[in-house]
């Protein structure tokens, strides 16, 4: 597995690019970097049936949002409200911050 930085983070608003949540909206919940995958806020989400089981408990449906790979999402610029390509920009103190390459500004 690769260990670049990732590129997503938690709470960022994400557009799905491509499958059957394309051009939807949500925002992040969980990042697995070892994985390259975000689970978005419902969204790509999958039915799972659950068995009911041994102490009553009732078995159903249950809806989940699933993991996407990062390559089918594009972070939404919080400044300029559109799909981005993020920078990196270093900053004096050696920090790294991200940067929308199309307004410039950095998001948090
Ligand atoms: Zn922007």
């Amino acid at each position: 597995m690769s260990k670049k930085n990732p590129i997503l983070k938690k709470n960022d608003k994400v557009i799905v690019l491509t499958g059957k949540d394309k051009g939807k909206i949500g925002a992040v919940l969980k990042i697995d970097t070892e994985k390259g995958r975000a689970i978005v806020e419902k969204l790509n989400i999958v039915k799972r049936h659950s068995k009911a089981g041994a102490k009553g408990a009732k078995g159903g449906i249950i809806e989940k949002e699933s993991p996407m790979p990062f390559s089918k999402l594009m972070v939404i610029c919080s400044k300029c409200a559109e799909p981005a390509r993020l920078g990196k920009r270093i900053l004096d103190d050696g920090s790294k911050v991200r940067t929308c390459k199309k307004c410039g500004e950095s998001l948090a």
